[in-house]
């Protein structure tokens, strides 16, 4: 067994998440290789990676404001909502301008990981799906979070004659063209999808098992998610005060919808970010002109199609269970990362408690517009519990991070009992614990529009200087 400072660390997948791991260990000079099972950078942005749930018509939910990489703003002249495509390209060239692409080796699938003993600053031996990869000083988690599709088992539902699959393998609405489309579950890409059924479809209807608020994408000319959480000022607005709290624009947003009776649905009883908030500007479009129409959850399916909770009856050509996904480490021992319900549990999103030397990128759920930024800030603590065992560097205040520091993340916020909400975070208790990495243990964790955090890895600007 190798001595681990002699060893790399291994970064899992080259997605968004893999590449702020490979960028945040590159300016500190940690050595790593990262790789990646399919042929390109980009992970589920790139419709062409097998079992990726990208469809043609998937924009950005969160806005090129905010939504990019920490230092690494979204090119000026994308829309507010990148397509799909404009965010592959922009994570491509993410990698190329940090010198990143030669750091990775693409086509290369992790099959297992083992610590070499049972020590918890344990080595790691890895296999990939064509033999020994190597010993590694410890593993990075980059794998991703949506690609173990989740679908809850109705009864009757292989009973179904028509088209029945889940929302990770639809791609184009031309398949949905003359056909009867139902969609199960409204997650963003439920919603999504539910558009394009109500646009190429011969009748679409949407089943959700519970309410959800709908808010635009854009109002008073600024992205709604950002207005939301402070990340854009509140611009002018005749008759509304200047010093509006956040509160109260929570509640001027959501008057602008209205109750959501008038569109056939349910207003929510629990608060905004109880449960995800669908940001879509064409889905109440589509309800009020009745090309798209809402039902309760399903009870069971037939031959032909469903019946509901409200026991009516529909047929369908086609059903869409967007019903979300579990995160899956299949190349871990169970024990290892122990999964809760599907979800394995990363302490401060970042450290595996048995392991000292494993860690996971991108595997909470952030209430917030600016997750690739938080999962960069999150990062840090990877970077820094890594440099306090090979380098010494702030040793106590990490050791004290691992072992004395627990807070909820959750926070008191009502949070729905839900399985997508088992690792979903507070964006207050999230900053509140930046805050306390920085005060009190001392980390290095860049503020979320930090300029110049990562020019020194950046190769356009040593080039042009
Ligand atoms: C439809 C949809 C829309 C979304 N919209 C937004 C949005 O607007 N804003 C936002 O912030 N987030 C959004 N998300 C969340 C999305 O997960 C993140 O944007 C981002 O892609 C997460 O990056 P990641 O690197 O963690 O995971 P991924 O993008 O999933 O990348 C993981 C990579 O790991 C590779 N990999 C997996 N297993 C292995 C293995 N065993 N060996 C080697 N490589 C492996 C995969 O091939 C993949 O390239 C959306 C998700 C979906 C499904």
């Amino acid at each position: 067994m190798a001595s681990p400072s002699t060893l790399p660390y291994l970064i899992v997948g080259a997605g968004p998440c893999g590449l702020i791991a490979a960028r945040a260990l590159k300016r500190k000079g940690i050595p790593f290789e990262v790789v990646e099972r399919h042929t390109r950078v980009g992970g589920i942005w790139d419709i062409d990676n097998p079992g990726s749930p990208m469809y043609e018509t998937c924009h950005f939910i969160t806005s090129k404001l905010n939504g990019g990489f920490l230092d690494y703003p979204m090119p000026e002249h994308y829309p507010t909502y990148p397509s799909w495509s404009q965010v592959l390209d922009y994570i491509e060239d993410m990698a190329r301008d940090h010198g990143l692409m030669e750091q990775i080796r693409f086509g290369v699938s992790v099959t297992k990981a083992e610590p070499t003993s049972s020590r918890p600053d344990a080595t790691w031996s890895v296999e990939s799906h064509d033999g020994y990869l190597g010993e590694y000083a410890g593993v990075i988690y980059a794998a991703g979070q949506q690609w173990a599709p989740y679908a809850p088992d109705f009864d009757d539902m292989d009973t179904f004659t028509g088209r029945l699959i889940h929302s990770s393998e639809y791609r184009s609405p031309s398949e949905f063209t003359g056909k009867r489309v139902l969609v199960v579950g409204a997650g963003n890409s439920g919603v999504d999808i539910a558009v394009d059924a109500a646009e190429y479809g011969s009748a679409a209807v949407l089943s959700t098992r519970r309410p959800y608020y709908f808010l635009p994408k854009q109002i008073f000319g600024v992205p709604t998610p950002d207005l939301m959480v402070g990340k854009v000022s509140f611009p002018h607005v005749p008759q509304v005060s200047q010093r509006i709290n956040p509160y109260q624009v929570i509640d001027l947003v959501l008057a602008t919808v209205g109750p959501l009776e008038a569109y056939g649905l349910e207003t929510p009883s629990w608060p905004l970010g109880a449960t995800q908030p669908i940001v879509s500007d064409t889905v109440l479009h589509h309800f009020t002109h009745g090309t798209l129409t809402h039902r309760p959850n399903v009870k069971r399916f037939t031959e032909r199609g469903v019946i509901f909770d409200d026991d009516s009856r529909e047929d369908f050509d086609v059903v869409v269970l967007a019903t979300g996904f579990d995160i899956s480490i299949p190349w871990l021992d169970d024990d290892v990362v122990p999964p809760r319900d599907g979800h394995p549990d990363f302490h401060l999103g970042t450290f595996a408690e048995k392991y000292s030397t494993l860690y996971g990128i991108g595997v909470l759920h952030p209430s917030r517009a600016d997750a690739w930024s938080l999962f960069d800030q999150l990062t840090q603590i990877v970077v820094a519990d890594i440099q306090a065992r090979e380098s010494g560097i702030n040793v106590d205040g990490v050791s004290r991070l691992r072992t004395q520091y627990f807070p909820n993340l959750k926070g008191d916020f009502p949070f729905v009992d839900t399985r997508r909400n088992i690792n979903q975070a507070d964006t207050l208790e999230l900053d509140a614990m930046l805050t306390t990495l920085r005060v009190t243990y001392g980390l290095e964790i860049p503020a979320s529009h930090q300029h110049g955090f990562y020019s020194s890895t950046r190769q356009t600007e040593v080039m042009s200087a």
